[in-house]
């Protein structure tokens, strides 16, 4: 048993089951035993590898489409780089290598961390020395503090890989004509799901999912709207533009998304809580919708492999490939078909970018 399935456990035989978002949170974010907590969670010794963990390529492309935004925004400086959920800095560290020709960009830049781990913040530090750390995206500065106050607004260019699908979800499930939350209760030693009354976030389910047929299941992720609530009231007051990258799905639908990797294998979500990365696939017209109402210009959810190709990895690629042998050049385009290829990250994992009317459209889209 994990110290995290013992508390767990004590807590649902004290105070009843809990929704499957609070368990998702306590599994990931909880301070001491949570899975966010571990050493080594990504690449080949850890449980997932992510795009910036393939090829340092995602990252120079991601630099080169913030670069551009930041021309076509008037060069404003200072502009604040904020990244939400970096993991272990890579991708921060390969933009900023990538933007650095850039020069005015470079200095102009302020790097913020939103990121809910200690241990992951110390890898970030490794990696980017000069960033600042918060909890979360409202704390992030919006005054340069240079003017009076409400004078000296900074913009942020806002970019998120894999964060929203790390976010709590409630799911629902229509049983014997009527839905019920899944809460997850306590059985003898064990975790299980049970069907339990439906709580407030149940009114964020689509008619059209309510309407299915027996034995749905419907999921919901009110974290990911507060979060695009924050990026819009940015992005509104300030400007800027935000990037957000993540496996999911273009048009609400029911389904059960909700899976555990541990050693980059599926396994049961309720066995050994806090050592498995759980996770939700993103529902891509509800982030585009919540952006939309909140004055947002949308573009996208494209393919990442199409955004890709569409930014110039293919060439990128090429001269990269031509500076070290064969088996290098091998190696960077196998990096090149995992970021792409339909069958791999290519079409899964979707692009979505949000910013105000006034800005330019984005390349990629
Ligand atoms: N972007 C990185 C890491 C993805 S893993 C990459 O592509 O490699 C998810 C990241 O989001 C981790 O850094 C995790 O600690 C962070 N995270 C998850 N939920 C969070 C929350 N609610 N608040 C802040 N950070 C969170």
């Amino acid at each position: 048993m994990t110290p995290l399935k013992d508390h767990l456990i004590k807590r649902i035989e004290a105070t009843g089951p809990m929704t499957l978002a609070a368990y998702m949170a306590e599994c990931l974010m909880h301070p001491t035993y949570g899975y966010y907590q571990k050493q080594a969670v990504f690449g080949a010794e850890g449980d997932f590898t992510t795009a910036p963990e393939v090829s340092q390529m995602f990252g120079e492309m991601l630099g080169l489409w913030l670069a551009d935004r930041w021309i076509k925004m008037g060069r404003p400086d200072p502009v604040n780089l904020i990244e939400l959920g970096p993991g272990r800095g890579t991708l921060m560290a390969d933009i900023l290598r990538a933007v650095a020709p850039v020069e005015d960009f470079s200095a102009a830049v302020q790097v913020h961390f939103v990121e809910a781990s200690k241990q992951l913040r110390a890898a970030q530090a490794e990696r980017v020395p000069n960033a600042d750390w918060h909890d979360t995206l409202a704390q992030v500065p919006q005054e340069s503090g240079a003017s009076a106050p409400g004078e000296d607004g900074v913009p942020s260019l806002i970019i998120a890989n894999e964060f929203f699908d790390a976010l709590p979800i409630h799911q629902y499930e229509k049983s014997g004509g009527k839905w019920v939350e899944r809460m997850v209760g306590g059985m003898n030693g064990e975790l299980a799901l049970v069907g339990g009354p439906c709580g407030p976030q149940f009114s964020l389910v689509s008619e059209r999912v309510k309407a299915g047929p027996e034995g749905s299941i419907a999921e919901v992720c009110p974290a990911a709207l507060s979060v695009i609530g924050d990026i819009a009231e940015r992005l509104n007051a300030q400007g800027g533009a935000a990037l957000v990258v993540d496996y999911g799905y273009r048009k609400t639908a029911a389904g059960d998304t909700f899976q555990a990797l541990q050693r980059h294998e599926f396994t049961d979500p309720f066995s050994a809580p806090g050592e498995a990365d759980l996770t939700a696939h993103v529902n891509f017209e509800m982030l585009k919708t919540a952006a939309a109402e909140k004055g947002l210009n949308v573009f996208g959810p494209t393919m990442q492999g199409m955004f890709l190709m569409a930014i110039g990895l293919g060439a990128r690629a090429q001269v990269l490939a031509g500076q070290g042998d064969d088996a290098f050049s091998a190696n960077i385009l196998a990096d090149l078909k995992r970021l792409t290829a339909t069958d791999q990250m290519g079409t899964l994992f979707k692009v979505l970018a949000l910013q105000p009317h006034e800005l330019a459209p984005p390349p990629g889209f």
